[in-house]
């Protein structure tokens, strides 16, 4: 490889914006196809389908209270002290039908999520009735009614919640408590959802231990590929943590191509910078892949790296903690929300007044590790930690990512700022 080649690879690098950046990497999305898998396996997936009501819910007039089902006229007289005797006709459980229509004069006994006869109008709760025994008498049972009922009080009409052909989920959507309660719902006992992407997790850097071994001088454990894999999961991945990687870029290269057997995605972190051991710079020198970008205008993690190699993407991070952590968030995440069908798959944004003083600007915009709350109604945004990249304590405490934009000044303290949300929808 040519020396000059080499260096305008390390040095002669050039920024694109991180919006830039991740339309480079979307634009490389595509979907992983469909599987189906049982509706209680199915948490976090994103549906490959989308779901239409094919009944209305409810599907029957439903009692909405523990009562009787009456005719509202046969109480438009009735008062606490001068209740209305109705005749009972029958009781009905839930999850039976009624035998009879309620006549005038007539009550049915009814349990809360029970079918509404025909001929009721309204059900009064139990607690605004008394029942009257009528002994052995020809009669049989009479209930008093002490509260007059207007026409549909505690009925739940056909449809009311669900009408028949509403879109209830649309396809991409990711699967949560709210979303398997209308698949059930549906008889979705199966449901088809994007595959699993499976993503291979390198770290690289010869001072790197595993996170068994005991400490030696000049070495630390490899914390990212655990945080990294996490993030994965969150993000609906398979990780799979690879072997260290020294930096040697032989190695580098039979290791990743390897794991190209597997994986739909690799992802590493270090060796991106400029310095000689920058094992990944290496790589894109001699390896027959196409390299999309090697520099973000951004802070942490400017060299933020994005390849593709044999039809799948390589996301080469930064090593440095931080900007590993704020790697994934901008870029890899919106890529696996992307290739399992998520629509919006950038990270959410909202607004918020910066409660910290930055004074000085930098030439980059910054990704500040952060948390909001909120203060008289207002949400604040301050930094979750010590936030330089090389700092992995207070990773932890980052709910979200402040953004500091580029510019001489940073915005005094009191500004409105972008604040990018790190949980997943
Ligand atoms: P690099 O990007 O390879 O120059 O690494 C930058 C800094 O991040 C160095 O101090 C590395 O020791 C540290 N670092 C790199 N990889 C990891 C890792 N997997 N876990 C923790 N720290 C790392
Ligand atoms: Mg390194």
């Amino acid at each position: 490889m040519a020396a000059d080649q080499t260096n305008s690879l390390r040095f002669g690098r050039k920024a694109i914006t991180v919006e830039e950046a991740q339309q480079l990497i979307l634009n490389r999305a595509e979907l992983l196809p469909a599987e189906a898998v049982p509706l209680e396996l199915a948490h976090g997936r994103r549906l490959a389908q989308s779901v239409i009501a094919d009944h209305p819910v409810p599907h029957f007039r439903r009692s909405g209270m523990d009562g009787y089902a009456i005719r509202a006229s046969d109480s438009l007289d009735a008062e606490a002290l001068r209740p209305v005797a109705l005749r009972v006709t029958e009781m009905i459980p839930c999850g039976s039908v009624p035998e009879r229509s309620v006549q005038p004069g007539e009550a049915a006994r009814i349990m809360t999520g029970a079918v509404v006869p025909e001929g009721a109008d309204a059900v009064i709760m139990l607690e605004m009735t008394d029942k009257l025994l009528a002994g052995d008498g020809p009669e049989g049972d009479k209930v008093l009614v002490r509260k007059s009922m207007r026409m549909g009080d505690n009925i739940t009409p056909i449809g009311q919640e669900i009408e028949v052909g509403e879109l209830l989920l649309e396809t991409g959507r990711r699967i949560g408590p709210g979303e398997a309660a209308i698949l059930a719902t549906f008889g979705f006992a199966e449901v088809r959802v994007h595959r699993v992407p499976r993503v291979a997790v390198f770290s690289t850097g010869s001072e790197l231990l595993p996170i068994e071994a005991a400490l030696e001088p000049g070495r630390i454990r490899g914390s990212n590929s655990h945080m990294l894999a996490c993030q994965i999961r969150e993000a609906g991945g398979e990780p799979r943590l690879m072997p260290i990687l020294p930096d040697c870029p032989e190695t580098v290269e039979a290791a990743l191509l390897q794991a190209l057997d597997w994986a739909d995605i690799l992802v590493t972190t270090g060796g991106v910078s400029v310095g000689d051991k920058d094992v990944l710079v290496e790589l894109f020198q001699r390896w027959d892949g196409e390299l999309i970008f090697n520099k973000v205008a951004m802070r942490p993690g400017s060299p933020s790296s994005f390849g593709w190699w044999r039809g799948k993407p390589l996301f080469a991070l930064s090593g440095n903690p931080g900007a590993s952590f704020v790697g994934f968030e901008l870029f890899v995440r919106p890529y696996l929300k992307a290739i399992q069908g998520c629509a919006c798959p950038l990270p959410r944004e909202c607004t918020a007044l910066l409660d910290a003083d930055y004074g000085k600007g930098s030439a980059y915009p910054r990704y500040v590790r952060a948390r909001t709350y909120t203060e008289q109604a207002t949400l604040k945004v301050a930094p979750a930690g010590r936030d330089k990249s090389s700092i992995m304590v207070s990773i932890k405490d980052a709910e979200c990512l402040l953004c500091i934009p580029a510019g001489g000044q940073a915005p005094p303290r009191g500004a409105l700022v972008r604040v990018l949300q790190l949980a997943e929808a």
